[in-house]
C-alpha cells in the first residue's frame, strides 16, 4: 500500500539532499519517479531541484493553481510512476496537499514530500500544516542550533546579519538569509 510521507525540518537541514538521494535509490532500481517543485523557488533555474552539496535532478514545476493529481495522471499516461517526490512542500496550498493524498489513495503511488515546518515568524506554512495533519508517515530531518540543541525554528536575517521579524512569509533567497535555531534562541533572537 502506498503512503504519503512528509519529511519536515528547519532550514538548511539537507531536505533536498535527502530527496535527491531517495530519487537516486528509486532510479538505481530501474523505477520511474516524478519530481515536482513549486515555481516560486527559482534559485537554481526552473525545472531543476538542486541541493547545496551539488546534487541535482530535473523536475516538473508547478504554480499555486496547478492540480498535482492531474499532472501525475498526465505523466503516468506515458510511463508507470513508482514514486512522486515533492520539494519545498511548505509552499503547497491546502488543495494541493489534498491532491497528494489522492495520488496515494486513487493512483496507489507513494508520495514523498519535503518541507519546512514553520516560517521565520514561527507560523506553520500552509502546505506543511496539512501534510503534518494528513500524512501516514512523518519524519523529522534534524539539524542543530549553535548551542547544540535541536533546531526547530528559523530566524530571517537582514543584510547586516540581524534577525528580523517583519516581512512576507515567502522571500526566496540564499542560505545566508536564514539560520535555524532552537526555540529558546529563537525567542532570544540569538544567531550565535
Ligand atoms: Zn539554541
Amino acid at each position: 500500500m502506498a503512503k504519503l510521507h512528509f519529511y519536515y525540518s528547519a532550514m538548511n537541514a539537507g531536505k533536498t539532499t535527502v530527496l535527491l538521494q531517495s530519487n537516486y535509490n528509486y532510479r538505481e532500481r530501474g523505477m520511474n519517479t516524478l519530481l515536482l517543485t513549486p515555481l516560486i523557488d527559482n534559485r537554481y533555474g526552473q525545472g531543476k531541484i538542486a541541493s547545496r552539496i551539488g546534487l541535482e535532478a530535473n523536475a516538473v514545476t508547478f504554480d499555486s493553481k496547478a492540480d498535482l493529481l492531474a499532472i501525475t495522471q498526465g505523466h503516468r499516461a506515458n510511463a508507470e510512476i513508482h514514486c512522486v517526490l515533492v520539494d519545498e512542500a511548505q509552499f503547497l496550498t491546502r488543495e494541493q496537499a489534498y491532491q497528494l493524498t489522492e495520488i496515494v489513495d486513487q493512483l496507489d503511488i507513494p508520495v514523498l514530500a519535503y518541507g519546512l515546518r514553520t516560517d521565520f515568524k514561527a507560523e506553520p506554512f500552509e502546505g506543511s500544516k496539512y501534510l503534518l495533519a494528513w500524512s501516514e508517515s512523518l519524519s523529522e530531518i534534524k539539524t542543530i542550533c549553535h548551542c547544540g540543541r535541536k533546531a526547530t525554528h528559523v530566524l530571517r536575517l537582514d543584510e547586516q546579519g540581524n534577525p528580523i521579524d517583519e516581512g512576507a512569509q515567502i522571500a526566496i533567497g540564499g542560505n545566508d538569509q536564514y539560520v535555524s535555531v532552537c526555540r529558546k534562541h529563537y525567542k532570544l533572537k540569538q544567531v550565535a
